[in-house]
């Protein structure tokens, strides 16, 4: 497709600022990306996330065909269920995720897939537009254009700046200055380990068919995924370019822990400890835990420990539309409860990219669309931001008499399938 004449940059090469860059590439607009990392290497994006329908259809619209084909064909196993369970592996409730709600539909699905494979996948055909090695730190308007600076002393200008730098974004902090997310004071302290047939044997069953969450008597609460590729994934790997065998990309479970950080009795900062030092206070925290859970802490590798601080936005106030806009956790970052930040970044990428394109082809005026991006993605994004604040205090809350009644209510309704059909998501 011929190039249209409007000119985008997008700061930051995360998922929705590489999955806006390939849709606008597909429509023919004229795009470039300034990422910090030194190269598409620099930083093992690890840990599988959860694709819904949704995010499935934004990338099925940014995509073309052949890389959308490589997303759907690489993907992990899913067998569309959710569990709760207390922290002596007694089922609470488990929730099955029917994609026969959604039609069956061969695009609109939920999916489960690795970062590392979705990072490639964004990446690919975009080698020339994609400059690494660029740290953003101000942006200036003109009559007309934008021009970024960057640390290295160079500058970039378009028309339009988009800001998918992630939660700690410099484009933000210069554009929206109240819109500064806040600490929740909650910690997820997370490790992952090798899906060797040892662990395999270790896992409890449910989690075969789906994460798990555990929920145990002190305010805690830990969340368990097996991140297995579906069989035949590795020929379309191969067509990546990656050989499995010599790649960081392979089956592994993920254990995270999330509480409020004084609970976890941390000693010293915790963004300072080894991984030695992080496994010991997750040992610490499960040692009345069912002894298969106690087990997997002890198999965790210690180089991959990490503690995250759970950030969340605030909502914001409508601004007036500019030439430089935002999207994703630069915006509305939100705590990981419900697994949709990176869901609604992709929302963001594909609406932004349709309006952008809109604006390129003379359909209406440019601060119009970018605009009614905003006000749409304002109003999903806060809620967004809302619902997963609201699971992550539910989760870490103090366990009163509520805590006794909840799990009773989850119970009879895990007995009961049609109160069980009702607590499916769509
Ligand atoms: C533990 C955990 C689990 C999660 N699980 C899920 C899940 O299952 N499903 C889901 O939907 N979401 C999940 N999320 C949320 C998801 O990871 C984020 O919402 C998503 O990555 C946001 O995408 P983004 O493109 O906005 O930002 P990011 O992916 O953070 O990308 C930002 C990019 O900008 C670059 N950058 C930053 N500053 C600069 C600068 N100054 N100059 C240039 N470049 C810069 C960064 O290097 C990075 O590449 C999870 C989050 C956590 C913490």
């Amino acid at each position: 497709m011929s190039e249209r004449t409007l000119s985008v940059m997008i700061i930051g090469g995360g998922i929705g600022g590489l999955c806006l860059a390939q849709g606008l590439k597909k429509a023919g607009v004229k795009v470039a990306v300034y990422e910090r990392d030194e190269t598409p290497a620099s930083r093992l994006q690890g840990f599988r996330i959860h694709v819904n329908p949704s995010g499935s259809l934004a990338l099925h619209d940014c995509l073309p065909p052949e890389l959308w084909m490589l997303f759907d064909k690489t993907g992990g196993t899913f067998t569309g269920g959710f569990t709760m369970m207390t922290e002596q592996l007694s089922e609470l409730l488990h929730i099955a995720i029917d994609d026969e709600r959604t039609g069956n539909h061969p695009v609109a699905r939920h999916r489960s897939v690795s970062r590392i494979t979705l990072r490639h996948i964004l990446l690919r055909g975009l080698e020339e537009l994609v400059h690494f090695n660029k740290r953003f730190v101000r942006y200036e308007e003109t009559a007309g254009q934008v021009i970024a600076h960057f640390a290295d002393g160079s500058t970039a200008e378009a028309d339009v700046l988009v800001a998918a730098d992630g939660v700690n974004s410099r484009v933000r902090q210069q554009y929206l200055l109240d819109a500064e997310p806040i600490d929740t004071g909650v910690m997820i302290l997370g490790g992952k380990l090798r899906l060797t047939d040892g662990a395999l044997a270790l896992l409890p069953p449910r989690l075969l068919d789906g994460p798990l969450m555990i929920m145990p008597p002190e305010p805690a609460s830990a969340f368990l995924a097996v991140w297995k590729r579906a069989p035949g994934g590795d020929r379309y790997m191969r067509l990546l370019g990656i050989d499995r065998e010599n790649s960081e990309d392979e089956d592994y479970v993920i254990f995270g822990l999330g509480a409020k950080r004084e609970s976890f009795g941390f000693g010293s900062d915790p963004l300072t400890l080894q991984g030695p030092e992080l496994k010991d206070v997750f040992r610490r925290k499960v040692s009345r835990w069912h002894p298969m859970l106690r087990k997997l802490v002890e198999l965790l590798d210690d180089n991959e420990m990490e503690p995250t601080r759970i950030r969340t936005s605030r909502p914001v106030d409508a601004w007036t539309a500019t030439r430089v806009t935002l999207l994703g956790d630069a915006i509305h970052s939100m705590t990981p409860y419900r697994g949709i930040g990176a869901n609604i970044a992709l929302k963001d990428a594909a609406m932004l990219c349709a309006k952008l394109t809109e604006a390129a082809c003379g359909e209406k005026p440019l601060l119009t669309a970018i605009g009614e991006y905003e006000a749409a993605m304002r109003e999903y994004g806060f809620a967004a931001v809302a619902s997963s604040l609201q699971a992550m205090e539910q989760s870490t809350a103090r366990r009163g008499r509520g805590f006794v009644v909840a799990k009773t209510a989850m119970r009879v309704m895990n007995a009961v399938p049609a109160l069980r059909r009702r607590a499916m998501p769509a």
